[in-house]
């Protein structure tokens, strides 16, 4: 089967379902969404045009809570793209057991053709047209590729306007200054960067000596290299959509991000010599960490990766066809569902102290980040090993367990 993105999450989903024999009636109705909206969101342009982009939000399942999920402007966005992501975060809370259910959003938009003035438009639009779905006890958005702090911000703005006071609570990932938490910025990355080591430890592989490839390099890629590098690990790789850089004695993470901070790009960093994206997943290393896209490793490239570990910190990076040839090759693929849940459990830390309006520390945020993340860790490779099945598949049947329960003890409306 190779497909959409949402063929990729029901096919998922259905092999879980028939390994643990799930009641078909909650089977069927996790295979939809529970809403999908589709906006057009016009947007005056600086030339005084106005041009009309389409966007998205959709609610997976709210069974165990309010929904959350990302927010995504790129040009490759399609609702079945955010069906899928959505159904992933529904997924991923539980596994983490946040209690939250799926969402996502996007605008098929490519937001580096637009102007700061465009861009808060555009973003201040679409909140306002997406508003009726969105809300602190509703649905809770938060960044994804292509958005950033600023970007929450005014959807922050938008909504607290529309309903006359302050709600810092209805998105997370926010700027410090207007409810955002100590340590959100890095969480992704920093939960990547924990299960990466669980995962070593767990192969009696040495940290320090680990060998590391990253392809991305935005929000969450960025601070992998620097996490990585800080436990010991080597990165010999990292590529992004300008190109890829590698040097078998190891890159500068400082040196990585000094050459993007002023190029837009780590291609052409001269720590390193430079190599194709197609390259960068063929280098000699021991950790492969997709960050960036979907369907990245597919059946063209699976049998060519050197790494004995893969750790998605991408969503869905990896095709159901990639996945049994990595299988068989004996790969250890740590599942974006486990591996980048350290964004949404910080953004759940983000909430529930925008609730309170009560703060806490960058510590007090890390060290119960990594203690979710550890268990989390243990509880997926516990249930692999007793059902003798893939990270991937374990993480997927205690995520649809956790759900089909919660959503059996309310019972079928009306
Ligand atoms: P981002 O927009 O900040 O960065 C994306 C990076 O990927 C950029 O460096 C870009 O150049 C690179 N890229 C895009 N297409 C590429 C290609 N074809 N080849 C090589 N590089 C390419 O996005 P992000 O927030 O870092 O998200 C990256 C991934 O992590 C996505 O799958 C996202 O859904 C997932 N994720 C993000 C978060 C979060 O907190 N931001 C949380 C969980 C999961």
């Amino acid at each position: 089967m190779t497909g959409s993105a949402w063929e990729q999450a029901l096919f998922q989903l259905d092999q879980a379902a028939r390994i643990m024999n799930l009641d078909p009636n909650v089977h069927e109705v996790l295979r939809y969404p529970k809403r999908t909206l589709e906006v057009a969101v016009p947007t005056r342009m600086d030339d005084g045009s106005v041009r009309v982009f389409t966007g998205y939000r959709v609610h997976h399942n709210t069974s165990r809570g309010p929904s959350k999920g990302g927010i995504r402007y790129h040009p490759g966005v399609t609702l079945e793209e955010v069906k899928a992501l959505a159904m992933w975060m529904t997924w991923k809370c539980a596994v983490v057991s946040i209690p939250y259910g799926g969402a996502k959003g996007g605008i098929v938009v490519d937001p580096k053709s637009l102007s700061p003035g465009e861009l808060e438009r555009m973003t201040r639009r679409y909140a306002s047209e997406i508003l009726p779905l969105i809300g602190p006890e509703r649905d809770i958005p938060a960044p994804d590729v292509g958005t950033n702090d600023q970007v929450m911000a005014w959807i922050m703005d938008t909504y607290s306007m529309n309903v006359g006071y302050s709600v810092p609570g209805v998105v997370t990932g926010k700027p410090l200054s207007v409810g955002g938490s100590a340590g959100r910025g890095a969480s992704t990355a920093r939960g990547v960067m924990y299960v990466t080591v669980s995962t070593l430890k767990h192969l009696a592989m040495p940290v320090d000596e680990a060998r590391v490839v990253v392809q991305g390099f935005g929000k969450v890629g960025a601070p992998v290299v620097q996490l990585l590098h800080d436990q010991g690990c080597m990165v010999v790789g990292v590529a992004d959509l300008g190109g890829a850089v590698y040097n078998p004695r190891g890159l500068s993470p400082v040196g990585l991000a000094a050459h993007h901070d002023e190029t837009g790009t780590v291609a052409g960093f001269e720590g390193g010599e430079p190599i194709t994206n197609e390259e960068l997943f063929e280098v000699e290393c021991d950790v492969v960490v997709p960050a960036a896209l979907e369907g990245i490793i597919n059946e063209k490239n699976a049998d060519r990766i050197q790494a004995r570990i893969i750790v998605e910190a991408a969503n869905g990076p990896t095709t159901p066809e990639a996945d049994e040839i990595l299988h068989d090759r004996g790969i250890h693929v740590v599942p974006d569902i486990l591996a980048n849940a350290g964004g949404v459990t910080v953004s759940y830390f983000e909430w529930v102290q925008d609730l309170q309006a009560y703060f806490w520390t960058e510590d007090e945020v890390n060290a119960r980040l990594r203690r979710i993340m550890e268990e989390s860790y243990v509880n997926v490779l516990e249930l692999a090993e007793d059902r003798k099945v893939t990270m991937r598949l374990a993480a997927t049947i205690l995520g649809v367990q956790r759900v089909a329960e919660a959503h059996t003890t309310r019972g079928l409306f009306p």
